[in-house]
């Protein structure tokens, strides 16, 4: 499959039940291997993959089927999920993987077998990069599509005065509230809820982080630019560089003012301004 694709097929493995994933294949052409209990029902998980690859987008790919005798393969796919250095000062680490610490270092930690999110997807690291720059100390930040809750817990690791994440995927919702207690932030600054938009209430935000895909972010747009405090900013992820064009032309036509584009890896991240 695509190498940019990894993330979104092992959600949709993830959603299946999947016990366990090892990407094998570096490269453009990636392999990843999805374990599931032995008694798993072969044909009903072939069609629901099927299924989700479909709805996802990303067509059919070539599914192989073995069984496999019950090895250590915890310790090999825990060896996959190293700490990853987003910023200079920004890391994203599973739990089991320890980091000296260093004066300035902020770890948002994340257990890999959760939503989407363990910091190794490119939008990710794009919104992360994004949101250290644009994040001012105190200011209330809302994170729509929070995923694994990665990027709400980097907002209040760096000093955000108030978070709310919100995901429509209840599945999410439940990782981003064990995320916020793996990275000791309970009753803190960071409130999770199920919902989109709609459950913000009345809240207005300095910054926006929504790290979803385009087709669903581009009706958001109004809604997002709605919700900014004047001066504040949306940080918009999940898009491709081939479509950033078409992208700025939806935000401008949302009242939101385009600024400079982040890219990693095929990926972008756009931030956009409340206009007049
Ligand atoms: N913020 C994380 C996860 C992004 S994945 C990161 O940057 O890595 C996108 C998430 O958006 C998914 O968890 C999905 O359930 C959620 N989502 C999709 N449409 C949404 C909507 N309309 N409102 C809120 N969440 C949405």
């Amino acid at each position: 499959m695509p190498a940019a694709r990894v993330e979104d097929v092992a959600a949709c493995c993830h959603e299946l039940g999947s016990c366990g994933l090892q990407h094998r294949d570096q490269g453009p052409d990636a392999r990843l291997e999805a374990y599931f209990d032995a008694a798993v029902d072969l044909p009903v998980l072939l069609g629901g993959l099927q299924e989700g690859l479909r709805c996802a987008g990303l067509g059919h790919l070539s599914v192989d089927v073995s069984q496999v005798v019950e090895e250590d393969w915890e310790a090999g796919w825990r060896r996959h999920f190293g700490p990853v250095q987003v910023t200079p000062r920004l890391w994203v680490r599973p739990p089991w993987a320890a980091l000296d610490p260093a004066p300035g270092r902020i770890a948002v930690t994340i257990e890999p077998r959760m939503a989407f999110g363990t910091g190794g997807h490119e939008s990710t690291q794009l919104c992360l990069q994004a949101l250290e720059k644009h994040l001012r100390p105190g200011a209330s930040c809302l994170d729509l599509g929070t995923g694994s809750g990665v990027l709400a817990i980097a907002a209040a690791l760096l000093g955000a005065g108030r978070v709310l994440a919100l995901d429509v995927d209840a599945v999410a919702v439940a990782s981003a509230r064990d995320s916020v207690r793996l990275n000791g932030l309970e009753g803190g600054v960071v409130t999770v809820r199920e919902g989109s938009l709609a459950q913000a209430g009345a809240e207005h935000f300095d910054l926006v982080l929504a790290n979803i895909h385009s087709q669903v972010l581009r009706p958001l747009l109004g809604a997002i630019a709605a919700r900014l405090r004047p001066a504040g900013v949306a940080v918009l992820s999940g898009l491709l560089a081939a479509e950033e064009a078409a992208f700025r032309g939806c935000m401008e036509a949302a009242a939101l003012r385009p600024g400079e584009t982040l890219e990693r890896g095929g990926w972008i991240c756009l931030a956009g301004t409340r206009g007049a």
